[in-house]
């Protein structure tokens, strides 16, 4: 008689395979020794373009040191929740500076940004409530919001008219609440912030946005979004990252007011339920925030660094990168699974690490390689990519700009 697995194996090999079918195999390369913008991969020397080490904090001095010095003082660990004997000083000391660097009353950590996105709308929403979401927000975002209750209505990517009226439907709703991406971890696009604040007055709605790829890139002092459109102080909710620009450590944040960070704490469940985070990663948090406030000519040189890509990639190859032009992420959208992975391929072959991004993660038949900038990338860097791209695809751009993109 076939066992349980055995008869679900069938179904489990034919899912695998058909994504295997559409888009090609690929494996994780490995990395030996630490992140940076030149890394050791499958065993070859690399610049790499395929991390979000925003501000080259992963493997700085100073965090290292934070994470060491954290550890040698509080342990390597707590071995509980936060609200039995998880909660150190560290916590409460970074919560205060994340609220203060962002503008707000306060601030509760989680062990990831996914962690808190999951918390957040179930927290804050009923059934009595209405949550606008755009339609190519984080998987995170999407899966929070499958954890409430509250009706849920989708709005066109960007599209400010498609928000309106999913504003007009959501009359009647108790609380209204617009969620969206500052910048699309997948496309660079950047959600036109001011636009959407303002259609929130007019209709009576809170504003959540999650900064993960902004935190510490937008903004003269890598205060995200928020301070690149000047709405310090203006939006409701804000959810981040500590695994990305902020040392790229473990962790994410939601900055709000007293209230809220008040209710999360009681009800959030992934907060209530789960690790509080380990003493090293909060110490090296720490540290790469004082860093990015002592030194924010990092945050300058991740946005010199992008415009200088972006134009630079545009001139010599004639390509367009997709997303905004402040965007640190830089999609180049070839359409084809199969070219995109086999640009990867041939990428590495070059000394570039890049990684093909595919269906299932985005829809059919817009297959890319995501391109990031950080502070770490010399200008050398980045013309040792834009030459080697130019080189890998050579004679294969027209096709790619001319081949139809999807319907959705
Ligand atoms: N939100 C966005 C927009 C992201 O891109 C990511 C991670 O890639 C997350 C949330 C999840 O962050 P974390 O890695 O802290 O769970």
């Amino acid at each position: 008689m076939q066992t349980g697995y055995e008869i679900a194996k069938e179904h489990y090999q034919k899912t695998l395979d058909e994504i295997f079918r559409y888009s090609g195999t690929s494996h994780e390369r490995v990395m030996s020794g630490p992140q940076g913008a030149e890394i050791v991969v499958d065993g070859k020397p690399a610049l790499n373009f395929s991390t979000n080490d925003y501000l080259g904090m992963c493997n700085n001095e100073k965090v290292k040191e934070g994470a060491a010095e954290a550890m040698k003082t509080h342990g390597f660990g707590v071995g509980s929740v936060r609200l039995m004997s998880g909660t150190q000083d560290l916590h409460k000391q970074l919560e205060k500076e994340l609220a203060t660097f962002l503008g707000t009353e306060d601030c509760i950590l989680f062990s990831s940004c996914f962690d808190a996105n999951g918390a957040v709308f179930d927290v804050l929403l009923s059934d009595k409530d209405a949550i606008l979401s755009d339609e190519l927000n984080h998987a995170s975002l999407i899966d929070g919001i499958r954890l409430c209750k509250a009706k849920r209505l989708r709005y066109k990517h960007l599209d400010m008219k498609d928000l309106e009226r999913a504003l007009i439907e959501a009359k009647g709703c108790q609380v209204k609440l617009i969620a969206t991406d500052s910048v699309f971890s997948m496309d660079g696009d950047v959600a036109p912030l001011p636009e959407i604040v303002a259609l929130a007055r007019k209709y009576g709605a809170m504003v959540l946005i999650d900064e993960s790829h902004a935190t510490g890139v937008l903004g003269k002092h890598g205060k995200g979004a928020i301070e690149h459109f000047n709405l310090m102080g203006q939006i409701d909710i804000i959810t981040s990252t500590l695994g990305k620009a902020l040392g790229g450590g473990t962790g994410g944040l939601i900055c709000s007011t007293k209230l809220l960070v008040t209710l999360l704490r009681a009800k959030g469940r992934p907060y209530v339920f789960s690790n509080a985070i380990a003493p090293p990663i909060i110490g090296g948090t720490l540290a790469a925030l004082k860093n990015i406030q002592e030194h924010p000519e990092c945050v300058q040189k991740v946005q010199a660094n992008t415009a200088y890509f972006r134009k630079k990639m545009l001139e010599v190859t004639g390509f367009k990168l997709a997303g905004n032009p402040d965007s640190a992420i830089c999609p180049a959208i070839l359409k084809d699974e199969k070219l995109a992975l086999d640009v990867a391929e041939r990428l590495l072959d070059h000394g570039i690490h890049v990684m093909p991004v595919r269906y299932p993660v985005v829809p059919k038949g817009l297959a890319r390689i995501r391109i990031t900038i950080t502070a770490a990338h010399s200008f050398e860097h980045l013309d040792k990519f834009i030459a080697a791209f130019k080189t890998v695809t050579e004679g294969k751009l027209d096709a790619i700009k001319a081949a139809p993109v999807p319907a959705k």
